[in-house]
C-alpha cells in the first residue's frame, strides 16, 4: 500500500499525551468511587452520563455520531474517499461495580486523542476514521459480555440480547430506551480495519520493562460445570473405606486442574474458581460438590488435549472414590489470532516512535475478539501496574498511555491511508 510507505517514511507525529491523561480523569470523575476507582454499570444513569460525554467529545471533534440499536456510539471523521470501510479504534466505557480508571476508557480515549491530533495537524486520511464505544463489555449486569460487539458481529442475535434482564427484571431494550440510547442506525456496517488500545491486565509488561504489547491474538475459553456425586454418611460411624467421598474426589480433580494447565505451557490456564460442597456440615462426608473449571489455550488442539485430560481424570477420580463425576461444558469461546498485517501495523508503530515491544496474547476476552470475526483487526496492550485491573487500585502510567496511543495513531494511519 503506498500511503502505507508514505507514513513510515515521514518523521512519526505525536498524540497530545497530556490532554489523554486530562480526559481520562475526566470520565473516570463520571461515577468515582471513593477508593480512586470506578463504578460505572452498564445502562445505567452514569452510564449514560459517560455516554453523553463521550458523545459531546465526538461531536466537539468534529464527528459525526450515530447509535446502532444495541447502543454501540460510533463517531466517524469523513475520509477522502467515502467509498472505503472506516478504520476504527475502540473499546468500552462500563465498568466493573469496582472497576478502575483505564480498563475500556483508555481504548475509547486513545481513539478519540487520535482524532484530535489528525485535526490538530489538518491531517485528511483516505478511509474514514471513526471511534467506537461498545455497549456491555463487561457484562457485570447482563450477560453475554461483549454484548455490543457481539451483536455488531452476528454471534449474538439482536432479540436475544435486547431481552436479556437483569436481577431486577429489567431488559437491555427498556433500558436503552430509557437512557436515550436504542439508536437506529444499522447494526453491523462494515469496518475495514479495527484497532483496540487496552491496559494488559496482566503482568507481562511491567515484569519484562516492555512498553508496547504487540496482540497477536486471544486465548481461546472452554469452561465446564462438574458435579461431583457421591453419599451424606454420618462422619462418626462410617468408617473410612466405605465412603463415598464428594469432596475428596473434587479436592484431586482441583489439583488436576492445575497440573494439566502446566503441562500446556507455557500458555495453558486452568482454573477452578468456584466450589460448593453440600451439605456442608462439619460432621457429615460430603455427598455432593459442584466447581467449575475454566481452561484457556492458544490453540485449538491444545484445549481439546486440555478437556480429554479433564475427562480421564474425572473418570480416574470417580473409580477411585467411588462417586459419580460428570462434566458439561457450559462456554466455549474459540482462540483468536489477530490479523497478520493489523499485527505488524502495530509493531511498526512501536518502531516509528522508538518504543520497546513484544508479542503477546491476551488472556482475556475483549471486543476485539468478536469484531476481529468480521474485520482485520489487532490490539495495543500498554503496562498496568502490577498487572492489576477489575480493581479500584488499577494504575497506569501517563507516559505508557500516551505511548500505546501513539503506535496507534500510526498504525491507523497506516492502515487508512494520508491523503494528498
Ligand atoms: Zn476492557
Amino acid at each position: 500500500m503506498n500511503d502505507a510507505v508514505n507514513v513510515a517514511t515521514r518523521p512519526a507525529i505525536a498524540i497530545d499525551g497530556e490532554r489523554l491523561w486530562r480526559s481520562l480523569m475526566d470520565l473516570a470523575r463520571i461515577g468515582a468511587t471513593p477508593l480512586g476507582g470506578v463504578r460505572r454499570i452498564t445502562l445505567t444513569d452514569l452510564d449514560r452520563e459517560g455516554r453523553d460525554r463521550m458523545v459531546a467529545w465526538l461531536k466537539d471533534a468534529g464527528l459525526e455520531v450515530r447509535v446502532d440499536p444495541i447502543g454501540n456510539i460510533f463517531g466517524r471523521r469523513a475520509g477522502t474517499d467515502p467509498g472505503r470501510p472506516p478504520v476504527v479504534a475502540g473499546s468500552h466505557i462500563d465498568t466493573q461495580p469496582s472497576g478502575g480508571k483505564f480498563d475500556g476508557a483508555y481504548g475509547v480515549l486513545a481513539g478519540l486523542e487520535v482524532v484530535r491530533t489528525l485535526n490538530d495537524r489538518g491531517i485528511r486520511t483516505v478511509a474514514p476514521v471513526e471511534v467506537a464505544v461498545w455497549t456491555n463489555e463487561e457484562g457485570t449486569r447482563y450477560t453475554p459480555v461483549m454484548m455490543g460487539s457481539g451483536a455488531f458481529a452476528g454471534v449474538f442475535t439482536l432479540e436475544h440480547v435486547l431481552g436479556r434482564t437483569d436481577l431486577d427484571g429489567r431488559s437491555v431494550g427498556d433500558e436503552l430506551k430509557r437512557i436515550g440510547y436504542a439508536g437506529t442506525a444499522p447494526l453491523g456496517a462494515p469496518i475495514g480495519t479495527y484497532f483496540e488500545a487496552h491496559i494488559e491486565q496482566g503482568p507481562i509488561l511491567e515484569d519484562t520493562g516492555t512498553t508496547i504489547g504487540v496482540v497477536t491474538g486471544a486465548l481461546g475459553q472452554r469452561w465446564y460445570d462438574v458435579v461431583v456425586t457421591g453419599m451424606n454418611a454420618h462422619a462418626g460411624p462410617t468408617p473410612m473405606d466405605l465412603r463415598k467421598d464428594a469432596l475428596l474426589a473434587a479436592a484431586k480433580l482441583v489439583g488436576e486442574v492445575n497440573r494439566i494447565a502446566r503441562s500446556e505451557s507455557p500458555h495453558g490456564r486452568g482454573t477452578v474458581g468456584y466450589l460448593q460442597v453440600a451439605p456442608n456440615s462439619r460432621n457429615v462426608v460430603p455427598g455432593e460438590v459442584r466447581f467449575s473449571v475454566d481452561f484457556r489455550h492458544p490453540n485449538d488442539d491444545g484445549l481439546k488435549a486440555m478437556e480429554r485430560a479433564l475427562r480421564a481424570a474425572c473418570a480416574e477420580a470417580g473409580r477411585e472414590y467411588k462417586v459419580e463425576v460428570a462434566a458439561e461444558e457450559v462456554v466455549y469461546f474459540p482462540p483468536c489470532q489477530f490479523d497478520r498485517e493489523c499485527v505488524a501495523a502495530v509493531r511498526a508503530g512501536a518502531q516509528a516512535h522508538g518504543l520497546s515491544s513484544r508479542e503477546i496474547v491476551s488472556g482475556a476476552g475483549h471486543d476485539a475478539v468478536y469484531v476481529a470475526r468480521v474485520a482485520p483487526t489487532a490490539m495495543i496492550f500498554v503496562p498496568c501496574k502490577d498487572g492489576v485491573s477489575h480493581n479500584e487500585i488499577e494504575d497506569a502510567k501517563p507516559e505508557h498511555l500516551a505511548a500505546g496511543c501513539n503506535a496507534l495513531l500510526h498504525a491507523m494511519l497506516s492502515r487508512a491511508g494520508v491523503a494528498g
